[in-house]
Parts: structure tokens; C-alpha cells; sequence
């Protein structure tokens, strides 16, 4: 039993806000959100739309409950360890907001199952830390037309856009094949709650935007945030559409969705030590051009990574031996898999960027 609470009571404090309206309530409450994964990412993501009273929330989760997660998977107590993180999820977003409906799906995202998901939902949230379940949700996503909001942390770096729209770019037109670099997920990369906890904020941010849409409200359709929480600085990239992108640019009827288990093939890693003695290389800076000023690498070549991934192929030869650097080794490999995925073949990202190269004199 619950105390029967007046929706337009609970509703109010958004209603009120000229961009809502009893309009946007009544799409928030009209909307399906399907969310998968509900860990780090998920949890924030759920329990904001649960509280705004997304009609329809789907959670997908085959994974249960431990101890290590809930140091930010914010949704779970003591008393979950174990359970299924779906099925707990939803039980705990049932509390908050009686008046949803909330369907647990205990299952692993795969070709077989994806399709009919997406087709039952206007939108899908990616809260997954592994790269062949981004690629099978993008691919799933352009195929079914249905948008998704994609987040990804690593360590104190997070990301957010919005793919899968019509006419605007799609993860594949980034990353046309599964990376060749090894990405690190939190278990072995480390993770604070807070970093989770704030890009799935911005992630269920850009789901009522697309849910409620409002002249004032720009979704990151085609744009990328990146926000490094050491500082706080925030980039907004522009995306451009890749016209030869594996995904978006064929059929729908010929998008074939494929599962494939996670990538761990090397993008080699080089020390800065290494670096310091590799003289056949090109070395480039794909930092910002505030961060190329304030300071970098003698002898570094500066392409930054917002102008790359705008579609500024640098005239090197494919075989070239290139070294990427960045600040801290993330944008780095990211502009090292878009430069592979252009057929690049002798790549190597400095590992810890620019603030280990800057350490060097200390050890
Ligand atoms: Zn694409």
C-alpha cells in the first residue's frame, strides 16, 4: 500500500517551469524509456526519470547486486547484494513513483533480443561500460530509429551525446569498427560515485529534452561533451556524419546486428620514458588549442581532437608511425581508434598524457 499522492502535486515544481508545462508533463508521462545496464550510470539515469514520471521505464540487467557496487550504484542497499539488479532496481523505483509502470528485463542485451526491445521503446539510454554492447545499441538503435543517449566514464573523465537521430551522426560515424584499444572499464580503471552519478544526471538531462522538446532545449544530437572532473572543464565538440559509416549510411533492412564479445585487441601503449627516446614518430597533441598554448611536447605536431573528429583527416601517410597525447591518455586513445578506423595502422597512445610527461622530472 502507498498514500494516494495528487500527481499534479508531485509534478508541480517542473510543471511550473515554462519549458514543461502541463504539455512536456504530459509527454514525460506519455514517454518509454528503455535503460540498459543499471549500474553506475543506470541508477542516476532511473531514478531521475522515475521521479519525473516517465510513463514507461524498461531496465536491462542480467548482473546482480555485489558489494563493490554500491559505492555509486546509488539505486541499491545492503539488502540487494545478490538480487538481480533489474528486477531490485525496479523494485526500489516502484517505491518512489507508484503511478510508472516499470518492466524488469533479467537478461543480457544480444542480437537476439535487441530489436524487439528497441521497437518497444521511444528511447534508449546506454549505461553500459563495455564497448560491444555501445555498438550493438548504436547499430540497433539506427536500424529501429530509435535515439539513444550514450555516457561513458573513465576515471575522472566523462562524456555524453545523443545518437541514433535521423540525419545526425551515429557512434559508428566516430568509431566505424570496435576499437582496437584496450578501454579499461571501472573495475579496472577505478571510478568515483560522483562521476557516474553526474554524467547519468546529464544522460536523463538530455532524455527529457528529447522526451519534452522546447525551442530553448538543444539535445547534444551531433555534438559530444566531454567533461575532465579534476578541473571541471567542459568541452562541447561538434560531430560531423561520416558519409561512408558502416551503420548510418546503409539501408535500414541491411544493418546486420552483431554481438561481438568485448574488444581487448591493443592500441600499444607507450610510456612517456619511451616516448622521450622514439625520434621516427610523429608525435601529435590532440588537446584543445588552450591546452597547446598554455604548454606541450617540443617537437609535437597539434591536431586537436574537436577538429579531427569534425572530419579533418591530417595528410600523413596511413603507415606513418604516429604517437597520440593528450592530457591524460583518454581523448588520446579515442583520436587513436577514430585515426584506425580510417585505416591508420601504426598507432600508439603515451600513456597518462601530457601530466605524466610534465611529472617526469619529479620521479
Ligand atoms: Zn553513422
Amino acid at each position: 500500500m502507498h498514500k494516494t499522492i495528487n500527481k499534479s502535486e508531485r509534478y508541480k515544481r517542473q510543471i511550473v517551469l515554462p519549458e514543461i508545462g502541463e504539455a512536456g508533463q504530459a509527454r514525460i508521462n506519455a514517454a518509454s524509456v528503455l535503460v540498459i545496464g543499471a549500474g553506475g550510470l543506470g541508477c542516476p539515469v532511473l531514478l531521475y526519470l522515475a521521479a519525473a514520471g516517465v510513463g514507461h521505464i524498461g531496465i536491462v540487467d542480467f548482473d546482480s547486486v555485489d558489494e563493490t557496487n554500491l559505492q555509486r550504484q546509488i539505486l541499491f542497499n545492503i539488502n540487494d547484494i545478490g538480487a538481480n539488479k533489474a528486477q531490485a532496481a525496479a523494485a526500489h523505483l516502484h517505491v518512489l513513483n507508484p503511478d510508472i509502470t516499470i518492466e524488469a528485463f533479467s537478461v543480457a542485451l544480444d542480437n537476439s533480443n535487441v530489436e524487439e526491445l528497441f521497437n518497444r521503446f521511444d528511447l534508449v539510454i546506454d549505461g553500459t561500460d563495455n564497448f560491444a554492447t555501445k555498438f550493438l545499441i548504436n547499430d540497433a538503435a539506427v536500424k529501429t530509429s530509435t535515439p539513444f543517449i550514450y555516457g561513458s566514464i573513465l576515471g575522472f573523465d566523462g562524456q555524453v551525446s545523443v545518437f541514433g537521430v535521423p540525419d545526425e551522426p551515429c557512434y559508428r560515424c566516430l568509431f566505424p569498427e570496435s576499437p582496437k584499444g584496450h578501454i579499461p572499464n571501472c573495475a579496472e580503471a577505478g571510478v568515483i560515485g560522483a562521476v557516474a552519478g553526474m554524467i547519468g544526471t546529464v544522460q536523463a538531462m538530455e532524455a527529457i529534452k528529447m522526451i519534452a522538446p522546447h525551442d530553448s532545449f538543444q539535445p547534444l544530437a551531433g555534438r559530444l561533451l566531454t567533461v575532465d572532473m579534476h578541473s571541471m572543464q567542459t568541452r562541447v565538440l561538434t560531430l560531423s556524419k561520416n558519409p561512408d559509416c558502416p551503420v548510418c549510411s546503409k539501408n535500414k533492412e541491411d544493418i546486420i546486428l552483431e554481438h561481438t564479445s568485448p574488444m581487448c585487441s591493443i592500441i600499444p601503449e607507450i610510456s612517456v620514458d619511451q616516448v622521450q627516446h622514439k625520434n621516427d614518430a610523429r608525435l601529435i597533441d590532440v588537446r584543445e588549442r588552450d591546452e597547446w598554448d598554455v604548454g606541450h611536447i617540443d617537437g609535437a605536431d597539434h591536431i586537436a581532437l574537436s577538429w579531427l573528429m569534425a572530419g579533418n583527416v591530417p595528410d600523413i601517410d596511413k603507415d606513418q608511425g604516429i604517437i597520440l597525447y593528450c592530457q591524460k591518455g583518454m581523448r588520446s586513445l579515442q583520436a587513436a581508434q577514430y585515426l584506425a578506423g580510417l585505416g591508420f595502422s601504426n598507432l600508439r597512445n603515451m600513456t597518462g598524457g601530457y601530466e605524466q610527461w610534465l611529472g617526469l622530472g619529479d620521479v
